[in-house]
């Protein structure tokens, strides 16, 4: 097959669309008032900015004095975990409920309280990637001040019972956040329905631009000030707002929250047709549940070989594919999520992400197909590791 240009890694950004892009453009030119303004171009920016906020919370069936925008997902984490830690700890509340395999946006939070003071509770991932709220259940005490657990993980895709979860929070009267940037856009989301008392989003997962989010809040629920300054964001986090990408973000959000279910019907024929193919390979195996994950998140490990040697040889191929999540590739650390699932290092090493979206097409599988299975060969035949694991020695 003819060599191309495959992009399978979505879950670590996406580009801009067509659509947002265009919806952006008049507010770096004619519309660049700054929304704080008294005279009529000023006030437009504003009204276009609530609208935005109206529009984005609609999506999520919130409303637009619950939302706040922010610069993505990292930020939306630590301004949800941080403003209610701080509150309730005032009230003797320092117990936190997270999970191990948590985007480091919420992890590095509880370990930064845990210094402060805070007791973290850690909640184990189980093979199959999920986390059982029944768990969540039996670790609430009198002093939680927070539960926190991520709506689907970056890694492995898999979707944990977020509703169950919340139900549970509501009734023990303890504040549930939800990271939700993989989940928005591929799963029905319903913060009322769900229980989500706090949700994060990010702009560049959705194809939105990089720099932009979204927190949700529910009322009733003080934030703690962010940036001290103007009267921006409801006097949270002050600074002129960052228009063009807000207008951008609320138009990705509304394309994203649009027709999900038929759009996830044909990512995850396409995800299952990788999964089973690559699973054709020797010594392979999924990571997370086959079921409940999301529509375009592929994580398979394969044994002898090592991720990033996998994920050079794929870019000669032209596909742009993960090892784990973006922020971690670089270390040499394996992946914490994978290590969470019991797997071993030598095996969390050798893991291959794949992310498809809505523009990846069929022969876009067809390709990764017929090339991953001729880089891993040409990997194990150079594989000290591969050859020990054949002769069934121990390693
Ligand atoms: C990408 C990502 C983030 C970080 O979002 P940014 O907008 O890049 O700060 C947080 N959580 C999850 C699950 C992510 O995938």
């Amino acid at each position: 097959m003819e060599k191309r240009f495959v992009y399978a890694d979505n879950a670590a950004t996406t580009p801009v669309s067509k659509a947002v892009l265009d919806e952006m453009m008049p507010y770096f030119t004619e519309k660049f008032g700054n929304a704080s303004s008294i005279y009529a171009l000023g006030r437009n920016a504003q009204r276009d900015l609530e609208d935005a906020r109206e529009r984005v919370a609609k999506t999520i069936g919130a409303s637009a004095s619950e939302i706040y925008f922010t610069s993505g997902g990292s930020e939306s984490d630590n301004w949800a975990i941080r403003s209610v830690c701080e509150r309730l700890a005032a009230k003797g509340k320092k117990h936190i409920i997270t999970s191990v395999f948590e985007h480091h946006a919420v992890l590095h939070v509880c370990q930064a309280l845990e210094k402060q003071g805070f007791e973290v509770t850690y909640l184990p991932v189980y093979e199959n990637g999920l986390v059982k709220a029944e768990d969540v259940e039996k670790a609430i005490r009198e002093d939680t001040a927070l539960v926190t657990i991520m709506y689907a993980n970056n890694e492995i895709g898999t979707v944990q019972p977020i509703a169950e979860i919340g139900k549970i929070c509501r009734e023990k009267k303890v504040l549930f956040h939800t990271d939700a940037v993989q989940a928005v856009g591929h799963v029905e989301i319903d913060v009322n329905e769900q229980n989500i008392d706090m949700l994060s989003v990010s702009g560049h997962k959705i194809n939105a631009q990089k720099g932009v989010g979204a927190l949700y809040v529910r009322k009733g629920i003080a934030l703690t000030n962010l940036i001290y300054g103007g009267a921006q964001e409801r006097n949270k986090r002050a600074g002129t707002e960052n228009l063009p990408a807000i207008m951008g973000f609320a138009k990705a959000m509304e394309i994203a929250c649009t027709d999900i279910e038929k759009r996830a019907e044909k990512t995850a024929k396409q995800r299952d047709r990788l999964i089973s193919e690559i699973l054709k390979i020797s010594h392979t195996r999924l990571n997370g549940d086959p079921v409940k994950r999301l529509p375009g998140t592929v994580n398979i490990s394969i044994e002898g070989i090592e991720g990033e040697s996998l994920l050079l040889m794929l870019d000669m191929n032209g596909i742009c594919a993960s090892s784990g999540s973006a922020c971690t590739s670089g270390s040499l650390d394996p992946s914490h999520v994978l290590l969470a699932l019991g797997l071993k290092h030598e095996v969390a090493h050798g893991s291959l992400r794949l992310s498809i979206s809505d523009d990846t097409t069929d022969e876009d599988i067809d390709y990764i197909i017929e090339v991953v299975p001729q880089v891993v060969n040409r990997l194990r035949e150079m594989s000290p590791l591969w050859e020990k694991i054949v002769n069934g020695e121990k390693i």
